[in-house]
């Protein structure tokens, strides 16, 4: 099951507790890009340089792979096809660009895309996670209006849910993953 929408929106926090209360795992993607304070290594992300994200690249290692913000994430593949194999739900939190890729590959897997309240709210959100610069924080504004517009473009999102009360959504989340268990991502 995939997960997007824009950048503090909340979708890492949802993930997190949606696999703490679900049969779902977390997909660990690879990124570029240094960890956040509270962010533990193969937890989170696998943190890697550029060169080690290139030999995953070349290697066939990622299922997908984008470049958000100037860094590169990517999904790798070998966890996913485990999931799918054993009949397991695994949740991947990636990018619009990364969501268009899977459904390539995938189109029988769920779309999630998380939405803010307000862009005021997702203003709110992003400054006070405290983990961006006030340059990076307007860059990733700028960037929500045009994810949401790409990714109801692309018409693969089949839910949508606005991320208010933090618990509420984790409940719509998590309703998902057990309506979708059967179809595996
Ligand atoms: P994303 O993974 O989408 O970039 P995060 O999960 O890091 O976003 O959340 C961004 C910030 O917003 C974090 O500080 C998080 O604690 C906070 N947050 C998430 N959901 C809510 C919510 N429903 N109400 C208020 N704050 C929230
Ligand atoms: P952040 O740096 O805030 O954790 O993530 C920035 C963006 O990268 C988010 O939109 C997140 O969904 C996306 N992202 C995280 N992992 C992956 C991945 O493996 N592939 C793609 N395509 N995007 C990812």
């Amino acid at each position: 099951m995939v997960i997007s929408g824009p950048s503090g929106v909340g979708k890492s926090t949802i993930a997190h507790e949606v696999v703490d209360r679900t049969d779902a795992e977390f997909s660990v993607s690879a990124t570029t890009r240094p960890p956040r304070p509270h962010e533990k290594d193969g937890r989170d992300y696998l943190f890697v340089d550029r060169e080690t994200f290139e030999k995953m690249i070349a290697d066939g290692e990622l299922l997908e792979w984008a470049e958000v913000f100037g860094e590169l994430y990517g999904t790798p593949a070998g966890p996913v096809r485990t999931a799918i194999e054993q009949g397991g739900t695994i949740l991947l939190d990636v990018d619009v660009q990364g969501g268009k890729q899977v459904h390539r590959t995938m189109p029988e897997a769920t779309f999630v895309l998380i939405l803010p309240p307000s862009d005021e709210e997702l203003a709110r959100r992003l400054r006070g996670r405290g983990s961006e610069n006030e340059q990076q924080v307007r860059s990733r504004l700028a960037k929500a209006q045009e994810e949401i517009a790409f990714a109801d473009a692309e018409g693969i999102y089949n839910y949508r849910v606005v991320n208010d009360r933090l618990e509420d959504a984790i409940d719509a989340v998590s309703e998902i993953v057990t309506q979708t268990e059967t179809s595996g991502t």
